[in-house]
């Protein structure tokens, strides 16, 4: 069993590291807001003094933040902390250039590391069936695997340093871009007298089959776990389906792609966010959809 230093309590993160304590694991918690570490202890998590006590016996240093400046600023301090050889796994999704230079400080610090973010959502953290894309060397990865599989079902290595964030970065590419068109076919239909349902009987078993349509269907009633059916409760949020959209226009005008589709889902994504459903899940930008296309 290992002894393992976790930061960042939020939303996964608790959840995450309940998974590894309930696998036996020793664990040292830290986060920097009193509610969430409140939320851990009431949790039964061990907690930290602080943010180097977390990591000062540490054979795995986990993080879970919420954007690439927070991880970097963490790493700053956990680097010199941690034993040397300590293996540092960054779950957050963050940019691929923070995320590569994450590796390169822990390697210089003579730190092995892994970005390893996550799909799955808060039930598949609380229910340890997430799946994980890592990047780095395999050695690590290897490291990692039997970790990783007490808080998920799928662990897949996408290759070095960098490669899990691109992996998380471009699978939710396809996933804003997607539930606009499913949007925007259930819009047009309704336009066309086509029932909703009609619809969905003949494009969940047709071309135009997707997860978006049959998963997580944004128009209530036709898919049971649907976030539509509960007045679009999260589920994932659309701030940070926006979140991952602008790291995608980021990574593509880094890389100096012009990639059309994805610079507008982020934008009707930041459109619909900045009219008040920054907190509503994802899916219900099927009303922005709905009313910019009766707007003309
Ligand atoms: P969250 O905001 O609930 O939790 C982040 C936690 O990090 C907070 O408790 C915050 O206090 C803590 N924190 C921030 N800076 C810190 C620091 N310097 N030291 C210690 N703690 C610090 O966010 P979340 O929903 O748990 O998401 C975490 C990451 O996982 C994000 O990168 C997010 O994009 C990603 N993610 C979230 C979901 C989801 O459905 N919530 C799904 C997949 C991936």
């Amino acid at each position: 069993m290992a002894r393992i230093g976790f930061i960042g309590l939020g939303n996964m993160g608790l959840p995450m590291a309940g998974n590894l304590a309930k696998a036996g694991h020793s664990l040292a918690c830290f986060d920097v807001a009193a509610g969430a570490e409140q939320a851990a202890a009431a949790a039964g998590l061990s907690l930290a003094a602080g943010l180097a006590a977390s990591v000062h016996e540490a054979e795995i240093v986990f993080t879970m933040l919420p954007a690439g400046s927070d991880v970097l600023d963490v790493y700053e301090q956990a680097l010199g902390a941690a034993p040397p050889g300590a293996l540092f796994i960054d779950c957050s999704t963050i940019d691929v250039g923070s995320a590569r230079a994450a590796h390169e400080h822990a390697g210089r610090a003579g730190m092995a590391a892994l970005d390893a973010p996550v799909s799955g959502g808060v039930a598949g953290a609380r229910a340890a069936s997430l799946t994980f894309m890592a990047g780095g060397e395999a050695e690590a990865f290897l490291r990692a695997e039997p970790l990783l599989a007490a808080m998920g079902r799928r662990i897949v290595h996408c290759g070095g340093p960098g490669a899990g964030q691109a992996a998380k970065i471009c699978n939710n590419l396809i996933l804003g871009v997607s539930m606009i068109a499913v949007s925007e076919a259930f819009v047009l239909a309704e336009k066309l007298g086509l029932a909703a349902d009609r619809l969905f009987a003949v494009a969940s078993a047709s071309s135009g089959q997707c997860w978006s349509l049959t998963s997580y269907c944004p128009v209530p009633g036709l898919v049971p776990a649907s976030p539509a059916n509960s007045d679009y409760k999260p589920g994932f949020a659309t701030r940070l389906m926006l979140k991952d959209l602008n790291l995608g226009a980021a990574a593509a005008s880094e890389a100096g792609l012009s990639l059309p589709l994805a610079r507008k889902a982020a934008a009707l994504f930041s459109e619909f966010a900045a009219a008040g459903h920054a907190e509503e899940d994802f899916s219900a930008i099927i009303k922005g959809v709905r009313s910019r296309a009766s707007a003309g």
